[in-house]
């Protein structure tokens, strides 16, 4: 049966612009799908950083963006699918770099997969790429990522990453303590061939168990992420790593008396408050990421978790959480507008502007949610990133670049997705409203559309109702 239903979708789909033949468990999800489409008089922003442009047509041809232009040059063509974009705003399908598949309830419990509910969460708020940036089960996500693949389940592109590369430290968990360099490249091996296309190492590991790793994924084409604190983002950039998370918040080689290979102590953390980024440290620590071309995923959304009098009540994540974690959530929500949290929120301030430093020096810089934990659950938290980015001051081509070419470009896909041009995939999302004038329009995701088929946001979020935190 399986196997009828891939072959059937992979004949469907190579014969171009052909109606394709999704299985029942897909077609539930499903509003447009037509061998020729054309969304007209669309405002674009079209994800290369350019400024956006009124009245525009796209027209999708199977899988593929055919034109782009405005509405007076572009030719609907005969037959085609019209979907009157009057008064909405197109813009790629968001690449999520850090978009884990796992969620820990704040109601208590363990950290659990979330296999059922999170890609079609991704998929309705408008995520239509994720790197899972740090697994707990990278079996499940490979198999999930081949189910999406051949068309059997719904759910954005996946790159998955192999378990963490964590130090030897307190156990238990999800993470195996690598205690040798030798050890670090056992584990990227065996990974690398089962199929992961990232690793990230975490917050405890070693020098030389975090550049043997690197050394190793290099050799069979994976790349390395981190979440670092033992290693100091100067050194990780010294031995070769590709991509760092959580913008200045975790490099540690701005504390006080930073001791090698050992994570500074949580009491030293006001010293993030004092680090401007005319500061020479930081400077020279955007310089030289720049130089060995090293990439940096920007986190807002979790980061305002340790700001609750800022947090913004979203209903939306109320609604998809399981009730006992909605109740905690709904709580922070009440209560946190009485914290005291003014220096964490200077904190988010030099962040912000960390990355705008970074992104303006001529840094790559993409976006991911961490919808690990709290109110930042997948998906919502991208569409809350995004915002967060135009309050850190990024206009919105920017904004949107950093959310789409920019991830494209860290995962090395850039030359098929991540802008609204033609020739690549239709990975395209539909919002109601102006996205330029409005940040938060982000949210009124429509249609999401992924190698040209159109999904209906409303009905994908319907249906995790209640899920998140369970499967
Ligand atoms: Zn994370």
């Amino acid at each position: 049966m399986t196997r009828v239903l891939a072959l059937s979708f992979l004949l469907a789909t190579t014969a171009g612009a052909q109606q394709r033949q999704l299985p029942p468990q897909v077609r539930l999800y499903t509003s447009v799908d037509a061998p020729v489409v054309a969304i007209t008089n669309a405002l674009v922003i079209d994800g290369t950083g350019a400024a956006p442009r009124a009245r525009q047509t796209i027209v999708i041809e199977g899988e593929r963006i055919t034109a782009v232009g405005s509405a007076d040059q572009v030719k609907v063509p005969a037959g085609a699918r019209v979907i009157d974009g009057t008064g909405h705003t197109v813009i790629p399908g968001l690449v999520g770099l850090h978009d884990h598949m796992y969620y820990s309830s704040p109601a208590g419990g363990s950290m659990k997969m979330m296999l059922e509910s999170y890609p079609r969460l991704f998929l309705g708020a408008g995520v239509t790429t994720v790197r899972t940036a740090g697994s707990t089960d990278s079996y499940q996500e490979l198999n999930t990522r081949a189910a999406i693949e051949k068309g059997l389940r719904v759910g954005p592109a996946m790159f998955v990453t192999g378990p963490y590369l964590q130090g030897p430290g307190p156990g238990p968990g999800a993470m195996h303590p690598v205690d040798s360099p030798d050890d670090a490249r056992r584990m990227v091996r065996y990974w690398s061939e089962e199929g992961v296309s990232w690793f990230k190492a975490y917050t405890q590991i070693s020098r030389a168990a975090l550049g043997a790793a690197i050394d190793e994924a290099h050799k069979h084409g994976v790349k390395v992420t981190a979440h670092l604190c033992s290693v100091g983002y100067r050194e990780a950039v010294a031995l070769g790593i590709d991509n760092l998370e959580h913008g200045l918040f975790a490099n540690t080689e701005f504390f006080r008396n930073k001791q090698p290979d050992v994570c500074p102590s949580a009491g030293d953390s006001a010293i993030f408050a004092e680090a401007d980024t005319d500061n020479p440290d930081v400077q020279r620590t955007i310089k030289e990421m720049i130089a060995k071309k090293v990439s940096l995923t920007s986190t807002l959304a979790v980061y305002e978790t340790g700001t609750p009098s800022r947090i913004p009540a979203d209903p939306r994540v109320l609604d998809a959480l399981m009730p006992e974690a909605a109740a905690a959530v709904k709580r922070v929500y009440d209560n946190g507008k009485n914290a005291k949290d003014a220096v964490a929120k200077s904190v988010l301030k030099k962040t912000m502007a960390f990355e705008v430093a970074f992104m303006k020096a001529g840094g790559l810089l993409g976006a991911g949610s961490d919808p690990c934990c709290a109110h930042v659950i997948a998906g919502f938290g991208d569409q809350r990133n995004y915002e967060l980015l135009i309050e850190a001051g990024l206009n919105a081509g920017e904004a949107v670049q950093v959310m789409t070419l920019n991830g494209a470009r860290v995962l090395g896909i850039d030359s098929r997705v991540g802008s609204v041009t033609a020739g690549k995939q239709a990975d395209l999302v539909l919002l109601r409203g102006d996205l330029a004038a409005n940040p938060a329009d982000i949210r009124n995701t429509v249609t999401v559309f992924r190698n040209g088929i159109g999904f209906d946001s409303a009905k994908l979020i319907a249906s995790v109702k209640g899920q998140i935190g369970i499967k």
